[in-house]
C-alpha cells in the first residue's frame, strides 16, 4: 500500500506555490477557505465498514490522539491537514476484531505448539528437535493436537512419542484441553501402569489387551503436575510474542479467560514495557482469591484502555474434546454417559449467587445442554432474588442448543452469549463422535438464540484463534469436511462481523469506546486484502489482514 506522508515541508511548498498565484485569486481563496484542523492520520479512498448503528460504509476516517475524529465521504479530507495520509486504494477497512473469549499465556521453552500439526510424523519431527535443544531427561510439553487433523486419522500413542524421544518425558495436551497423550517415561514417572485404576472423573485409555495407550482423559494433570515450573522470564518473553501475534490476525482487543492475581502481575509488567506492541486486554479472573481480584480492579481504574479487569469466569461443565460436556441425553455409543458438572450442583448454584452478590459480571462456561439449562435457571433465580440493571452476565460457548424455554428465559433476564462458531468447523469430528441427530445438527447455534431475542457476541477461544475462521463457520455452518450443520442456524456476514466487533465490545461494557469506527472511539482498525462483505463465503478464510492499527498507530503490516 502506498503511503502519502505530507510533511510540514510539503505543506510549506504548497503554500509557496499558492503565493505564486495572481494576487486577486489568492485573496478570493483566502476568503472561502477555513483553516484546516491538524490531525495525526487520515485513511481515505477505502471501503470503510464503520459497524455503526446503520452499518454505514464510508470512504475516509480521520484520527487524532488515538481517537477517531470523523468518518465520512472523501470530501471531509478538505477540513484536515494530517501528518500521515494513507490512500487505501479501494481496500476494505473495518474495526479491529474484539475477541471476547481467548486463552493467551506465556509458554515455557519446553513447550511445542501443536495446533497446526497435520501428522504424527510431523509431531515426531518437532519432538526430536525439542529433545535435541533441551537434552535428555527434560520434560517436553505441547498443546493443540487433534486426531481430526492428523493424516494418520488416529490419536497419537505413547509408542509414537517414545520413537521420537525415549529419554524425555512428554505430555501433549489435545486441542480443547480435556485430554493428553503422554509417553512411556512420563507414565513411569507418574507411577501409572496398565493395572492402575482410572482416576476419579478421568480415564486412562487402554487398548483391547488392557495396555495403556498413553492417552489420559480429563485427569491428565496426574502427569502434567510433574512438569517443573518454568521461569518467569521465559513465560514473560513468550507471552509478549503470543499477544503480539494476535495483531497479525486483526485482533485488537481480547477478553482472556481464567486468570489469577499472579498472572495479572506479569501482564501488568508486560503492558508497562516501553515499545511492546500488544492488543488491548481484559482479564477474566477465576474466583480463587476474591479479595486480591477486587484489589486489582480498584487499582486498575478506568484510565487505562490497554489492560483491564473483566468478568469472573465460572466453569459449569467440560467440553466435547474430553468429552465432559454435561448433556440432557446420553452421548452416542457411550452407555448412559452424559458428561458431568465441573462441581456438585449445589456448589455451582452457591458460587453463581456469591459472585453475583459481590457485584461482579460473570462469564460462565456452559457447553452441554443440561449445563446451559441449569446455569440459566440458576441465573434467572439469582437475578430475580437480587436484580441488577445491566449486569451483562453471559454464557460462554453455548455449544448445544437448549430448549426454546431456556432461550426465552435468557432473553427475559438479559443473559448474553459469547459463542465460538469456529468450533463447528474444528470440532466437527468431536461432535459427530458424541452427538447425533438434531442436537448434532444444531451445534453452536447462533440464529436460534438471536431469534429468541438473545444477544450474541462471537469469539475464538483457541480452536483456532482467528476471527476469519469463526466468521466463515458462522455464515456457512460448515465443518472441516465441508459438511453443513443445520443451515438454518447460519447468520449473515454482516451479523458475524458485528458479533466479532461491536457485540463483543458490548458484552465487555466497551461499546462506547470500541467495536465500531465512530467519532470519539479508539482508532483500532484493520485493513483487509478483500471486501469481506461481498466476498464469496468460501473465500472468507483466505482474506489476509494487511494492516492493524491500535489507537491510530500501525502495529502490524503484512510482509
Ligand atoms: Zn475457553
Amino acid at each position: 500500500m502506498r503511503k502519502l506522508v505530507i510533511s510540514v515541508m510539503s505543506v510549506f511548498a504548497i503554500l509557496v506555490l499558492a503565493s505564486c498565484q495572481p494576487e486577486q485569486e489568492q485573496a478570493q481563496s483566502e476568503d472561502v477557505q477555513e483553516p484546516r484542523t491538524v490531525v495525526d492520520l487520515i485513511l481515505s479512498n477505502g471501503k470503510i465498514i464503520t459497524v455503526d448503528e446503520a452499518f454505514t460504509i464510508a470512504d475516509t476516517v480521520v484520527v487524532n490522539n488515538g481517537l477517531i475524529v470523523e468518518v465520512g465521504d472523501a470530501s471531509i479530507i478538505e477540513k484536515y491537514q494530517a501528518s500521515t495520509q494513507v490512500d487505501l486504494q479501494g481496500k476494505t477497512l473495518m474495526p479491529g476484531f474484539v475477541d471476547s473469549h481467548t486463552h493467551i499465556r506465556g509458554e515455557p521453552l519446553r513447550f511445542i505448539q501443536l495446533n497446526k500439526v497435520e501428522s504424527i510424523s510431523e509431531m515426531q519431527r518437532l519432538v526430536r528437535i525439542k529433545a535435541d535443544v533441551l537434552g535428555p531427561g527434560e520434560w517436553i510439553t505441547g498443546y493443540g493436537w487433534s486426531e481430526d487433523n492428523l493424516a494418520e486419522g488416529r490419536k497419537p500413542t505413547r509408542q509414537d512419542l517414545d520413537a521420537a524421544a525415549p529419554n524425555n518425558p512428554i505430555t501433549f495436551t489435545r486441542a480443547g484441553g480435556h485430554s493428553a497423550v503422554v509417553n512411556t517415561l512420563a507414565l513411569q514417572l507418574a507411577d501409572i501402569t496398565d493395572a492402575t485404576p482410572d482416576p476419579e472423573g478421568g480415564v486412562i485409555e487402554r487398548d483391547e489387551d488392557g495396555v495403556a495407550t498413553g492417552v489420559i482423559r480429563e485427569r491428565h494433570n496426574i502427569v502434567g503436575q510433574l512438569v517443573p515450573e518454568s521461569t518467569y522470564e521465559e513465560l514473560f518473553a513468550s507471552l509478549e510474542i503470543n499477544l503480539n501475534n494476535l495483531l497479525t490476525l486483526g485482533i485488537t482487543s481480547i477478553t482472556d479467560a481464567s486468570k489469577t492475581p499472579e498472572d495479572y502481575t506479569m501482564w501488568e509488567e508486560l503492558y508497562a514495557k516501553p515499545g511492546a506492541m500488544l492488543p488491548r486486554s481484559k482479564l477474566q479472573f477465576q474466583w480463587d482469591d476474591p479479595e486480591a481480584i477486587a484489589e486489582i480492579k480498584a487499582r486498575v481504574g478506568d484510565g487505562n484502555d490497554y489492560l483491564k479487569i473483566g468478568p469472573i469466569k465460572i466453569f459449569a461443565d467440560g467440553g466435547f474434546t474430553g468429552p465432559a460436556a454435561f448433556t440432557k441425553e446420553p452421548y452416542v455409543d457411550q452407555g448412559d454417559y452424559r458428561g458431568y458438572l465441573n462441581m456438585p450442583e449445589e456448589e455451582l448454584v452457591a458460587l453463581i449467587n456469591e459472585v453475583h452478590d459481590a457485584g461482579w459480571q460473570m462469564g460462565i462456561h456452559a457447553i452441554g445442554d443440561a449445563a446451559i439449562e441449569l446455569v440459566v435457571d440458576t441465573l434467572a433465580d439469582t437475578l430475580t432474588r437480587n436484580p441488577r440493571e445491566d449486569h451483562r452476565t453471559y454464557l460462554n460457548h453455548f455449544s448445544m442448543r437448549p430448549s426454546d424455554a431456556t432461550m426465552d428465559k435468557m432473553a427475559e433476564h438479559n443473559i448474553l452469549i459469547t459463542q465460538q462458531p469456529n468450533f463447528t468447523y474444528t470440532l466437527e469430528g468431536r461432535y459427530a463422535a458424541n452427538l447425533d441427530g438434531w442436537r448434532l445438527e444444531h451445534n453452536n447455534p447462533i440464529r436460534s438464540p438471536m431469534d429468541h431475542g438473545v444477544f450474541v457476541a462471537i469469539s475464538s477461544d483457541i480452536l483456532p484463534i482467528g476471527p476469519l475462521v469463526g466468521i466463515y463457520a458462522a455464515v456457512t455452518r460448515k465443518g472441516m469436511s465441508g459438511r453443513v450443520f443445520a443451515a438454518e442456524e447460519a447468520i449473515t456476514i454482516e451479523e458475524a462481523v458485528k458479533g466479532y466487533t461491536i457485540n463483543s465490545a458490548y458484552i465487555n461494557f466497551d461499546e462506547n469506546i470500541k467495536g465500531s469506527l465512530e467519532p470519539g472511539k479508539l482508532a483500532d482498525m484493520i485493513v483487509l486484502s478483500a471486501d469481506i462483505l461481498t466476498a464469496d463465503a468460501e473465500s472468507i478464510m483466505d482474506i489476509e489482514i494487511e494492516q492493524t492499527y491500535i489507537g491510530g498507530a500501525l502495529v502490524y503490516e503484512a510482509p
